[in-house]
């Protein structure tokens, strides 16, 4: 497991595509074979090195296939260079910043993040407990700055973050949702918070009431945000870091900058595993085509 905490140890560690591919290969099958067409654990060594063979069926298989670096169309050395950049800086990094560093199309490091950002997709196995804060927003558009219920064409997600005995903030999700009714903002209480482990406290918008038969819940008036000073910090960082990253955010791809932006901030503390955590989760994705996400 590389554990490097720098570009210089990543550096040291990952110097060809051959050495991205070993990697590859030894999360794919360190644990064993199994033919992802007929199921059988027994194989051959393939023709290329980096292929195993099955001994029933015969499908020869590569370390990428049915992976998210499945077909990626630039060297695998780059790819990975990628994803650590993604992963271990604070803020993540622009496609245009990688364009520079790596001499890659922009748009082939924008369609590759959109890849890895699949993989930070929450696996909604651990909601978030405690004392947690909910609240929506709207992000984007000309009128970010009116406080009208009206969507025009901002871009509504509703957050939930915990807040830890200490004050301070513990894990946090984010959800995009499509108005301010009681219907989507269940989406993230459903997804993201537990029902018996979370006392929840909410501003005083009408379509959170609903939710009070489920969840233990608490209604109290925001004051412009001054009740909520945790949740309020949480806003301006996404909102500073989508500025900076994203400049257009199109309602289509919202919620996998939000998956990006999730992924570090509740990783913020696992630092030495995070990169190989990735790679794994990649590893274990199904592959995502380019036409999923024209726009
Ligand atoms: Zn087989």
């Amino acid at each position: 497991m590389f554990k490097g905490m720098n570009i210089i140890e990543f550096g040291k560690r990952f110097q060809t595509n051959a050495d991205c591919l070993q990697y590859l290969m030894d999360i794919k099958w360190g644990e064993g074979f199994k033919c992802s067409k007929c199921g059988s654990l027994k194989y051959w060594k393939g023709k290329q090195w980096n292929n195993l063979r099955c001994q029933d069926c015969g499908y020869e298989e590569s370390a990428t296939a049915g992976t998210l670096f499945h077909k990626v169309k630039f060297p695998l050395l780059k790819a990975f260079h990628i994803c650590y950049r993604v992963c271990v800086s604070k803020k993540g990094m622009s496609s245009c910043e990688l364009s520079r560093e790596l001499t890659l199309r922009q748009k082939t490091c924008w369609s590759f993040k959109r890849k890895i950002q699949e993989a930070m997709k929450s696996s909604e196995k651990h909601p978030l407990t405690g004392s947690v804060d909910v609240d929506e927003i709207a992000i984007g558009g000309l009128d970010e700055r009116s406080q009208g219920r009206s969507k025009g064409n901002k871009k509504l997600v509703c957050l939930a973050v915990e807040i830890r005995k200490d004050g301070q903030m513990g894990r946090a999700y984010g959800t995009v949702i499509n108005d301010y009714s009681s219907v989507e903002l269940k989406k993230i209480f459903d997804t993201h918070i537990s029902k018996e482990k979370a006392q929840v406290r909410t501003d005083e918008w009408t379509g959170y009431a609903p939710l009070k038969s489920e969840y233990a819940m608490e209604r109290i008036k925001s004051d412009k945000g001054k009740n909520f000073p945790e949740m309020h910090n949480l806003i301006m960082n996404l909102k500073s870091w989508l500025r900076g990253i994203y400049h257009k955010c199109s309602q289509k791809h919202m919620q996998a900058y939000l998956n990006e932006f999730f992924y570090r901030f509740n990783r913020r503390a696992f630092g030495k595993s995070s990169f190989h955590k990735l790679i794994v989760t990649m590893v274990r994705t199904k592959p995502l085509f380019i036409k999923t996400f024209t726009t």
